[in-house]
């Protein structure tokens, strides 16, 4: 009886594999052996890294680096408990006092990752008989989030604002007086597009819903000292949710909720993924909190601007419309060739993910640049050049 089950679970972790490799979807690990930054040492080359969303060059910053060993050398390392057993240390705080300056909210929350921000609140704000209307190109974080929230679930096609409406008036309709909530990216992660924010802002406020919006590729991207979308577009004080993530162009790790200290006060008694949760050591916070300072002074505009300037250089050397963010997709269609590329690429010292099902629709499979302040002209111009 024991042996039969133990085959059991064997069959069926050796066939998924076996199905997975089949339709060319198999992923492994890679080891970098170095820092993260514009090269990057894999299998003991030097490679030019086009993988990584580090867009500013923060995550190997001498200042990052210093905040965090000093915090460590005086507050030890692990944190010990939750944030609310005694794990809430004052790095914590001051990282928040600093996002909610940072982002114009009166003030924010941290998490562990963008994944425990978005577990953690979206079920925390939505639950059983509420609508979640979502962007079909949400991010994973979100769809989980939305799911284990229990509420209606609507999906809308990419930035199709019409659909959206008629999500809208179908939830009032349907569900009236429940809580109706829109979930949308400022940049989309595989696309590198934008969301159309004035108007979603628009449309949600003239049904009475709230707007989650997960700036995990706008912040430190879009706007002069990477604000984010909402912030750029005005809209800051209507959008009610505000996510973003310190682990991409701030460099550190971690995320956070922006917003009301309402909404605050209601997340640290409510979002779970906070409360059962080890909190992250102030090290960690204390890079961050630097990395949101160097943001906003004259040095993260200076960054913010080189970046875009290593955009604007890939896109004319490619004759493409100058992208709308730090991601650049090349859409090849197949699994196979996209994965192909990506190991020509990485033969001739590139490093470019080749990304598929299920992080994007079955037969888009493409190649995901991403550019960094830390890319020097040079490196873009061969990058042009090598791309298939
Ligand atoms: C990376 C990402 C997340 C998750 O953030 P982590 O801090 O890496 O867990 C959430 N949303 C989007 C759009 C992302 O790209």
């Amino acid at each position: 009886m024991m042996k039969n089950q133990h085959a059991v679970w064997e069959d069926f972790l050796r066939d998924s594999l076996s199905e997975i490799e089949a339709s060319g979807l198999l992923r492994s690990l890679r080891t970098v052996n170095c820092p993260q930054s514009a090269r990057v040492e894999v299998n003991g080359r030097r490679i030019l890294n086009f993988s990584s969303n580090d867009y500013l060059g923060l995550a190997n910053h001498t200042a990052l680096r210093e905040a965090a060993c000093r915090e460590a050398a005086h507050g030890g390392f692990g944190t010990g408990a939750s944030r609310l057993a005694c794990g809430t240390l004052a790095a914590h705080e001051r990282l928040e006092t600093a996002i909610a300056e940072f982002k114009r909210t009166e003030a924010s929350l941290t998490f562990s990752s963008g994944y425990a921000a978005a577990m953690g609140t979206i079920p925390a704000v939505c639950s059983k008989g509420d609508v979640l209307i979502l962007d079909k190109l949400c991010h994973a974080c979100l769809v989980d989030a939305a799911r284990l929230s229990g509420a209606h679930l609507r999906i809308f096609p990419h930035n199709d604002l019409n659909k959206l409406e008629s999500h809208l008036r179908w939830a009032g309709k349907a569900h009236p007086g429940r809580r109706v909530l829109v979930l949308a990216e400022s940049v989309y992660s595989m696309d590198g597009d934008l969301a159309r924010l004035r108007e979603m802002v628009e449309l949600k406020d003239r049904f009475g819903a709230w707007l989650f919006l997960d700036e995990a590729h706008g912040i430190g991207v879009i706007g002069k000292n990477g604000r984010g979308l909402a912030d750029s577009e005005g809209v800051t004080a209507r959008v009610e949710i505000q996510m973003g993530t310190l682990g991409k162009a701030l460099g550190a790790h971690g995320a956070y909720i922006a917003g009301s200290r309402l909404l605050r006060e209601f997340l640290v008694n409510r979002a779970r993924s906070f409360i059962y949760s080890t909190s992250p050591p102030a090290s960690v916070a204390a890079a961050a909190e630097k990395a949101v300072k160097i943001l906003a002074s004259p040095e993260g505009a200076r960054l913010v601007e080189s970046r875009w300037k290593n955009i604007r250089g890939l896109c004319s050397a490619r004759k493409l419309p100058c992208a709308a963010s730090a991601i650049v997709p090349v859409i090849i269609g197949d699994e196979a060739a996209a994965l192909r590329a990506s190991a020509n690429l990485l033969d001739v010292g590139f490093l470019v993910p080749a990304i598929r099902y299920p992080t994007v629709a079955k037969g888009t499979a493409r190649l995901r640049i991403t550019l960094s302040a830390a890319h020097a002209e040079a490196d873009i111009l061969a990058l042009a050049r090598a791309l298939p």
